[in-house]
Formats: structure tokens, sequence, C-alpha cells
């Protein structure tokens, strides 16, 4: 005997029946088949809604919806004329005996739950008739297995245990040889008061896993609309991953904790006598499905991570509570005696409270009996007011690897703090195979993702939000864009989830299309608001926020530490949020280190080159900087070289500019400002206190010449300062000298950048061309320094150096 169950997704309409009666022809070969059927879809919620109105008036629209869709199936039916009759008379009887009832409860003006159960189970009977007049129809022989008669069951009406010692003895009768085909209706059952009573909501699964184990079936498969079991529901994390095989502890733990794909009582009785089981796609019949048996497999610690939405988590607490024997007891007591089933229970440990989970509808009862058990408690105070915490999920891993292998929990636990989700509180099974967190129900969605993505998804994610799109973020969007492909075959899955500039921003927490950005930016904006776009990736959950400011703007640098504070790593070209002042520069580093984000400014120094991890990574190692010299700007660099080969300086300056190596305004360059905030800024590293006033700094620009204007009068009027500038080149080189913009720190500490004339044997002598030279003089590496040399300057670097930023910041690294 082989057992097949078709959810109502397989029965949703009259191809599907054909579809499944051919799926069992298939199957029969060798032995009798019992098929269990659920209604077809959305026909329970029907009958549901139907009694419930009926309290308030029956009509005869209330089942309208229902024979809607026994219109719809028997139009499509394979029947001839006279099965097709016979059918509907079928079903027009079971529909008239619901119609009475409905008119019972409308007399009533109320609907008890065995009336309920009366009612709602008719949708699986209509399901039957159906498929036996098919099977009929094809020439096989069938027969009605009536679970009221057959399936024995406890407890409350609307949500029933199948007594499967009981039903076992009534099904000792049944003539199974006789018939091929036994078909029954699902989710029903009777108690032994002789009332029908259902198996709560989904309990078709349920029904057949009891008949597979009380007729001792060779396996039960259980057919639906999926694949089979996958690593998380489907319908909410696209990259769910389909499971082979799974362990009967497995699926039981995963359906308790809201996989819907079974009914939390299903697994019980197949594993109590090893049937194995197989989940299976109607619609999809080559795919093998998951096998659910005795031993799971897979080398993952982590199977799968379910939740239970709509959850309110109680917690009694208290001074009383404190050694008090049987307090948990009498807790749970009232829940057992007020019929409410508790999902998860915490304790402290010093017994100061116990918290649990109840579904949100059942949350009035539990108050209610809590109240009445601990009235005297309540009043003397020596309990504290129920604490009551609505709109809560549980979010479970499962697998049965979870017992050997270390950090799971860490891991899980850091994925929600990644995403940013609260844990209001945890609990792990003694059979250390499901481990749960309790989280705000609105929190679910993205508490899925997150652990899906770290325990199943082998990429590192970087979401971008880039601020300021000239040069060098327009660069480093083309290159994010090009790099797409690479990045995919070495597992970064990294998205653009917002572009700004000062007036606008476009977000998309799905990641933007680079092809067309600036387009995109300019038709569907929105008025650039930091607020906004911290709050954007607070609420996308975004996986690994990164706020990239390619700006010179001194106000964003401002923002670095609110940036931090609201979950995102900062990388950024611009300097002037380490050159801001001491106090600032040292709250960065604070927040950085409390909030667990990076902040990252490579490209500060030396455009693309490693200047600052290679300076950071010796001075961890316990060297010491004495001294350093070096020429720090790209287009300093540059503009000297022509200046050397008699161009003027405002004609270098002009083609500096063009090639995208000067800042955005040209006189940060010339003042000395871009390399006096450098020098700072490698002071600051090595451990000085400075600020940028104590930096001397001798401008490229003749004092005489009025730097006044905006950019564009500033580049109209430098010619004015050519002469000057020319005459101190040719003064040099009647020493056979040339010119260098340098930036020091003296073995004292003290800080300059200045013009020098230096002879051809210096080593910044061949310094040029948009080249930059550091050298560090330290403790290990004296008298020959350390040095760093390579092109300093320019778009292309300096978007490189940020992109390699963005690619640091996956701290999160995969353990296992
Ligand atoms: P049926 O009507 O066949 O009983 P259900 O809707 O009750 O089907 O169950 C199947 C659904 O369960 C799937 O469509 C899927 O969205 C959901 N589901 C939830 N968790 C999982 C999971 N881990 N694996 C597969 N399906 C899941
Ligand atoms: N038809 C019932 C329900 O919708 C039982 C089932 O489908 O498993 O809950
Ligand atoms: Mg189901």
């Amino acid at each position: 005997m082989k057992v097949m169950k078709f959810g109502g997704s397989s029965l949703a309409s009259a191809e599907r029946f054909a579809q499944v009666a051919t799926l069992a022809q298939e199957s029969v070969e060798g032995f009798s088949l019992a098929l269990v059927l659920s209604a077809p879809k959305g026909v329970t919620n029907a009958l549901e809604s139907a009694v419930y109105r009926a309290v308030a008036g029956y009509s005869d629209e209330l089942l309208e919806p229902v024979r809607q869709t026994l219109d719809e199936l028997s139009d499509g039916a394979e029947l001839d004329l006279e099965a097709r009759e016979a059918l509907m008379a079928l079903w027009q009887q079971e529909l008239a005996q619901v119609a009475q009832k409905l008119q019972g409860v409308a007399l009533l003006g109320r609907c008890p739950d065995e009336v309920v159960a009366e009612v709602m189970v008719v949708g699986e009977r209509l399901s039957v008739h159906m498929m036996m007049a098919l099977l009929t129809a094809r020439g096989e022989r069938n027969a009605f297995l009536e679970p009221r008669r057959y399936l024995m069951a406890r407890g409350e009406a609307l949500d029933a245990q199948v007594d499967i010692e009981a039903s076992r003895q009534r099904l000792a009768s049944l003539p199974v040889g006789e018939y091929r085909f036994w078909v029954m209706p699902g989710f029903t059952a009777c108690n032994q008061e002789g009332q029908t009573v259902t198996l709560g909501r989904n309990g078709s699964d349920y029904s057949a896993a009891a008949l597979a184990a009380c007729l001792h079936a060779d396996s039960c498969e259980i057919w639906t609309d999926v694949d089979g079991v996958y690593s998380v529901d489907p319908r909410l994390v696209p990259d769910a991953r389909l499971l082979e095989e799974m362990s009967y502890k497995e699926a039981m733990e995963l359906s308790y904790f809201g996989a819907k794909v079974l009914h939390p009582r299903t697994i019980a009785p197949i594993a109590q006598h090893q049937i194995p089981c197989r989940i299976r796609n109607t619609l999809n019949p080559q795919a093998l499905g998951t096998l659910i048996h005795q031993e799971g497999a897979g080398s993952d610690a982590v199977k799968a991570v379910s939740h239970l939405a709509e959850q309110t988590m109680i917690s009694v607490s208290g001074p009383g509570m404190k050694g008090m024997v049987g307090m948990a007891a009498r807790v749970f007591d009232a829940m057992s005696l007020a019929g409410v089933s508790v999902s998860l229970i915490t304790q402290s440990s010093s017994e100061y409270s116990i918290s649990f989970c109840v579904e949100e509808q059942d949350q009035e009862l539990a108050v209610q009996a809590l109240e009445e058990t601990f009235a005297l408690e309540l009043k003397s105070e020596m309990l504290d007011p129920l604490e009551l915490m609505p709109g809560m999920a549980i979010v479970t891993l499962v697998g049965d690897g979870m017992k050997t292998r270390k950090g799971v929990a860490a891991r899980f636990f850091r994925s929600l703090a990644q995403a940013s989700i609260n844990i209001a509180a945890i609990a792990q099974g003694s059979s250390e195979r499901a481990i749960s967190a309790v989280i705000r129900n609105d929190d679910a969605a993205a508490a899925l993702r997150i652990c899906h993505q770290n325990f199943f998804d082998s990429r590192l994610y970087v979401d971008v939000l880039l601020v300021g799109c000239g040069q060098v973020g327009a660069e480093l969007l083309s290159q994010i864009n090009q790099q797409q492909q690479a990045l995919n075959d070495h597992h970064v899955a990294l998205r653009v989830c917002g572009v700004a500039n000062s007036r606008q921003m476009l977000l998309d927490p799905h990641g933007l299309g680079l092809d067309d950005w600036r387009e995109q930016l300019e038709v569907k904006g929105q008025p650039m608001c930091l607020e906004a776009l911290f709050a954007f990736a607070h609420d996308a959950k975004l996986t690994n926020p990164v706020l990239v400011d390619c700006s010179a703007s001194d106000a964003l640098g401002a923002r670095y530490v609110d940036a931090m504070n609201a979950g995102l790593h900062v990388v950024t070209p611009n300097k002037k949020a380490n050159t801001a002042d001491m106090a600032y520069y040292r709250e960065l580093r604070q927040v950085a280190r409390r909030q667990r984000r990076q902040f990252l400014y490579e490209t500060n120094v030396g455009a693309g080159l490693p200047v600052i991890d290679n300076l950071q990574g010796l001075l961890r190692a316990g060297d010491e900087l004495h001294s350093f010299g070096g020429i720090l700007s790209g287009s300093l660099s540059y503009i000297f070289g022509l200046l050397e080969e008699g161009v003027s300086l405002s004609d270098a300056t002009t083609r500096a500019r063009e090639k995208g190596f000067t800042e955005p305004d040209p006189r940060e360059d010339l003042a000395g400002m871009d390399v006096a905030r450098k020098v700072l800024i490698l002071a600051r590293e090595a451990g000085l206190e400075l600020e940028m006033e104590d930096i001397q700094v001798e401008s490229v620009l003749p004092a005489s010449f009025d730097a006044s204007g905006d950019t564009d009068s500033f580049m109209a009027n430098l010619p004015q300062a050519d002469a000057e500038v020319a005459q101190m080149v040719a003064a040099a080189k009647a020493e056979n000298k040339v010119l260098r913009y340098v930036g020091a720190i003296e073995a004292d500490g003290s800080c300059k950048v200045a013009v020098q004339a230096v002879a051809p044997e210096h080593p910044l002598y061949a310094i040029k061309g948009g080249e930059n030279a550091l050298a560090f003089y330290s403790r290990y590496y004296q008298p020959l320094p350390f040095v760093l040399r390579g092109y300093g300057a320019g778009t292309a670097v300096t978007a490189a150096g940020v992109f390699a930023d963005i690619l640091r910041t996956q701290a999160w690294q995969k353990e296992g």
C-alpha cells in the first residue's frame, strides 16, 4: 500500500484533477493506492468564511464562491454527461447539507466549533467525489474511504490529533486489496463521541501520514506546488535551495517552526513507523522531490530556516518568582487548560522571569488564563503586570548537524545584527537541532533573507550608496559595472543601491542598473536628503551597506559618524573628515569600533597607492615613524614636471585639470592645502596629535597673486602668476636643480609643505608626470626608507582605490 496526498494547490482546476488522476494511475503498479485529497484551492477558506458569516444571518450568497469553483471544475471535467450529472448531484447533496447547517448557525446566532468542523470538511469531500468520478470514467475500480468512520481523533474540534492506535484497529477491517484505489478526504476525522473534527488548517498532510502509519504503508507521498522542501520558503527567498533529503527530526522541527509545506504533526506518525516520505511537485512530476527518512544527509550544519509569524511574546516576572517552586508548571498548566499552544519558552537563569510565545489570536485567552491563575500574586505585587509583546515572529534554524558544529548560533545572531534586527528572546531545543530567535514580525522576511544568505549562499554581499558622482564617482560606477562578472565569479554580489549628487538621489534596494544611471538619476531621482538615505539603508535592510563619499563636501565629511551610527560602513577619497579637528577624528574611530563599521580612506593619500594600509600594518606591528618626506600630489607632480619643460603655470594647471589630476578646485592643489591635508593625515596615522593649523604651508602661488573668486575666474587670472613662477624655475635650473612640491614630517614632529629645489642626485628629482613618491623613515626602515612610488593621480586609479576599499568592507567572513 502506498499513500499519495494531493494538496489544494494540486487541485486548483479541472486539468489539475485530471493530472492527479493520471499520476495516481501511473503510480498504482503492484499495490493498492490510497489517495488523500485536500479541498480544491480556496474552498476551505470560502467554507470557513461562510459559516462565520452565517451567524449574522443566512443567505444563499454565502456559498456562491464554492458553487462557482464547482461550476468551473465540472465544466472542465473529462466526464460524459451522465457521470457529470451524477457528480453534480453528489456535490449538490453536500452543499444542501452545508446550507442547512448554515441556517442552523443563523438561527442559533453563534457557531459552535463542532458545526464549523462539519462545514469545513466538506471541501475535501467535494474533491473526493470528483476524483472518484474521474477514476471510474477511466475504468479504475475505486472506493470512498470515509475518515469519519476510520480516523479516530482526540482534542479540539478544529485542531484534533489522530489516535493512531484506535484508528488502526478500525482500519484493520478495511478490505484493502479489494480496490486498486481508495480515495479519502483529508483534514477530517471523528472523535469518540462520533462527531466530525478537523485536523487543523493545512491538516491533510497529517491525514495522509496517519493513514500511512495505520496501514503500514510502504511509502507516503505529499504532492504540492513546489519541487520539495527548500532551505527556506521559496516564496520569500527566491534563492532557496531544494533539499534532496532530510531526517524525520529535521522535518518535524521545520514544520513545527512554520514551514507551511508540511503540517506540523505530519511527521510523528510516519517517523514512528519509519515510513519513507517524499514531498513532490504535481506540476513537475519528473522531479524526485525531497525524501524524508530516518537519516538526513549532507554536510551542512544548517538544513533550513523557517519562521512562525504573528506571535505574541508574554513575560511573567516579578520578585515573587525567585525560588518559587512550580511557577513554570502553573504557567503552562494555565495555557494548556485554556487550550493555548505555546510555541517557544525561555526562562532567565535567575528564575526571575519566564517568557513564551503564543499565536497572536490566542493572546487574550492566554492573558485571561494567567490573570486567573495568578490573581493573588498579581494583586499582592509578587508578580509584575504581565508583559505583552504582540507583532512578533520566531525565526528558526534547523539541522541535525548543528549538534556537532560550533559557531552556528554565533553566526545566526551576527546575521540578525548585520541586518540591524533586534532579538527579543532566544531558545535552543535540547536536541540542538533547532535554534530560534524572537524578533519583530516586520523584520521576519529580512531575517530569513540574511540568514539564508549567510548560511546557504556562498556569495558575499556589498551594497553601495554613492554620494558624489563627479569624475571619480562616475568612474567608480563604470568600473563596478565592468567588473560585475568577475565579482560574480568570485562570489561577490556588489550592488549599487543608491546614487546621489548634491541635488538628487536615486535609490533601489535591489540595485540600480549601471548602464544609464545618469539618466535614471535625472528622471527618477528624488531630492537629496542624507537622513532619507540613512533611513533607506535601514528600512531596506541592506546586507552590507557602504556609504561611498566621492564628493569634496565638508558637510558630508561631518556626517560620517551619523552614517556609521546608522549602520553604514564609510569609504571615501574625501579628506575633509580626516582633517577636521582632532576631537572629530577620534570620534570617527571610536564610533567605527563601537558600531563595528569600517571607515576606509586609502585614497586620501597617494590615490590608489596602498599607503594607509601599509603604514597602519607597520605601526600595528610595532614600528614607529621617525620622519617622512615625499611628493604627495599627483597634480603638482604633473604640473612641476611641465614647469621643468618650460610650460607656464597656468597652462600646466589647465592641462592637469583636463586630465582629472586636480581637485575640483585647483586652488586646493596650488595653495598647498591638498598636500597639507595629506601630510596631516599621515602624521595623525603615525600618532601625532596635530591640527590643520600646525602644518606650515607654502603656496605654489606667489604671495602677490590674488586667488579670490570662483574657480573659473581663478583660472582666468592664473596667467598673472606665470612670470614669477617661471623665474623660480629658471633660478633652480641655473643651479642644475628642479622644483618639487614636497610634504615632510620632521623628526621633531613638525610638518611642512613647500616648494623645494632638488639636485639630480635627490630621490625626488625624477618624480614627475603625476607620479607620487613617499619615503618613510622608521625604527625598522633606516637608514634606507620604506618607499612607495607610483602613479598617484587620476580618476581611474583613485576610483580603483575606492573600489578596493569597498570590497574590503566585507568584514563579514563566512565560517565553516
Ligand atoms: P498544499 O496546498 O499542497 O498543501 P501548501 O500551500 O500548504 O500546499 O504548502 C506548500 C507551500 O509551502 C509552498 O508553496 C511554499 O510557499 C510553502 N513553504 C514554506 N516553507 C517552505 C519550505 N521550506 N520548502 C518548501 N515550501 C515551503
Ligand atoms: N483544506 C484544508 C485547509 O485548507 C486542509 C489542507 O489543505 O491540508 O486547511
Ligand atoms: Mg498544505
